[in-house]
């Protein structure tokens, strides 16, 4: 038996109200609900985060996503819908299992989140994404 939650989520050794799952993905209503509609799409096999994950397990996470994105907006009739995922503890990873929420919105919630943008220049822009296409040539 593993320590990990949403592994016990999935070997259904204790319950979760499960919303869809199929060979990649698990997705089931989060236990604090910030609105009525909240769910969790986590990946079947045990992956850390966003960076652990193979193709198959990445492009069956959004398909999930997607699907039951459109499914909560048929039932719930959000305004919004926030997508919310993170990965280590400085960006606010609590439970170490990849996930995302799917999260419906309403005028005046209480979701916040600050967007502390920093507008570098142009030059510092290219500079960043010349190192990104360096480093996806690598991998
Ligand atoms: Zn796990």
């Amino acid at each position: 038996m593993t320590n990990c939650v949403f592994c016990r989520i999935v070997a259904k050794e204790i319950p979760a109200a499960i919303v869809h799952e199929d060979e990649h993905t698990i997705a089931f209503m989060d236990a604090g609900q910030v609105n009525p509609g909240h769910v969790l799409v986590a990946a079947k096999g045990h992956a850390e985060n966003l960076y652990e994950l193979n193709d198959a397990q990445a492009g069956a996470l959004l398909r999930t996503a997607a699907r039951v994105a459109r499914a909560i907006r048929a039932a719930f009739d959000p305004a919004g819908l926030s997508v919310y995922q993170a990965n280590g503890k400085a960006a606010w990873q609590t439970v170490f299992h990849y996930h995302m929420h799917l999260l419906p919105r309403h005028e005046g919630d209480g979701m916040a989140l600050t967007w502390p943008a920093k507008n570098p220049p142009r030059e510092k822009l290219a500079e960043y994404a010349t190192a990104l296409r360096e480093s996806l040539r690598r991998s």
